[in-house]
């Protein structure tokens, strides 16, 4: 084989067994392994560019003789890999101190979402507010009929409704307001003895919309409700100014904006005073020094009507709020997928989200 190769590689076959038994940690056998048979300027890939222009009738010969040499190398470079390796972690077993205190391990917490929702029920719940909840797998008739959604609505299509291919007329709940329907029917049994009914409902939604930084095929709302006797949009509003001032800050100001929702009437959008720069103008409120925080309005007759509850009689109001909004908005989250991802940096960051 020798007489093929040039006399240099012929050395260096020589010299390998020693060098290698030479290499006593892994960084010298890594040199070792690049200047044998490492991509570029090896020996190896020295005779991969004699063996291109060598000529046709050696070629066959000498590749032979370049693949032995090759192959015999590897296995060696291997083995004693394995044996540095074993060195390396026999010495690491040694250097362990059995007197040293253990690692803790990390605490848990509540995730930053749920914080949020459980403080948005405890700044309810001293108005009476309890909470409701519902399942996330509903039917359209809770989804959709019960709140004044026509069937020609384009929030019922299957290009933005998850709909259960196996049970036909069943679907992911697109927002929380599918408890309104539920709650309404289950408590007007008592709704005369108890003089209405309030209540909140957070959970978990879904729409079908591409992920990005501001979108999520799951997210979470909080749904608030109120039934009584002569209930208008001053109570409305006296209602939620209470509410985001003990969520944002005393100085807080809301404004409502008319809206449209199927399930109110008149509906509104509800902005608060930029809670980060006190109403001056920054880049989360695009320097208006509003921030747009939830939608309302007064219960629709028919959504009453629907549940079985006299609209002559009683009338309420409604909102609902997205929750990843909001914590984006008061943890100056540019990017809402952080909150779904968890990365327990960016958990342990949000700690004081509240
Ligand atoms: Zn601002």
């Amino acid at each position: 084989m020798d007489q093929l190769l040039p006399p240099e590689i012929a050395e260096a076959e020589r010299a390998f067994p020693e060098a290698l038994a030479a290499c006593r940690d892994l960084d010298a056998f890594l040199r070792l392994k690049g200047a044998y048979v490492g991509r570029e300027g090896s020996y190896v890939a020295r005779l991969m560019d004699l063996l291109k222009a060598a000529p046709k009738d050696q070629k066959r010969e000498l590749g032979a003789a370049i693949n032995a040499l090759k192959n015999a190398w590897e296995e060696a470079l291997k083995a004693r890999q394995a044996e540095l390796e074993a060195a390396k972690k026999a010495a690491g077993a040694a250097a362990w101190d059995p007197t040293l205190p253990p690692p803790l391990p990390a605490r848990g917490a509540l995730h930053p979402l749920n914080r949020l929702m459980d403080r948005l029920v405890e700044v309810f719940r001293p108005l009476g507010f309890h909470v409701e909840e519902g399942p996330e797998v509903e039917t359209e008739e809770h989804n959709f009929d019960g709140l004044n959604i026509p069937a020609d609505h384009p929030a019922r299509g299957s290009a933005d409704t998850f709909y259960l291919a196996a049970h036909p007329g069943q679907l992911l709940r697109t927002h929380t307001s599918p408890v309104q329907v539920r709650t309404l029917r289950k408590l007007k049994a008592t709704i005369h003895e108890k003089g209405g009914i309030r209540f909140l409902a957070p959970g978990r939604v879904y729409r079908k919309d591409e992920i990005d930084p501001t979108h999520s095929p799951m997210f979470h709302q909080v749904e608030g409700m109120l039934v009584g006797h002569g209930i208008g949009m001053q109570h409305l509003k006296g209602t939620l100014e209470y509410a985001l001032r003990a969520l944002f800050g005393p100085a807080t100001e809301i404004r409502l904006r008319p809206s449209y929702f199927p399930f109110v009437e008149p509906g509104c959008e509800v902005d608060v005073s930029c809670p980060l720069c006190a109403a001056k103008g920054c880049r989360v409120c695009k320097g208006s020094g509003w921030v747009e925080i939830l939608g309302a309005g007064l219960i629709h007759p028919n959504v009453l009507e629907f549940a079985g509850i006299d609209s002559k009689e009683w009338s309420g109001w409604a909102f609902g709020m997205g929750v990843e909004r909001m914590a984006m908005m008061l943890s100056q989250t540019p990017d809402l997928r952080l909150f779904f991802e968890n990365d327990q940096r960016f958990l342990e960051a949000m700690g004081g989200l509240d």
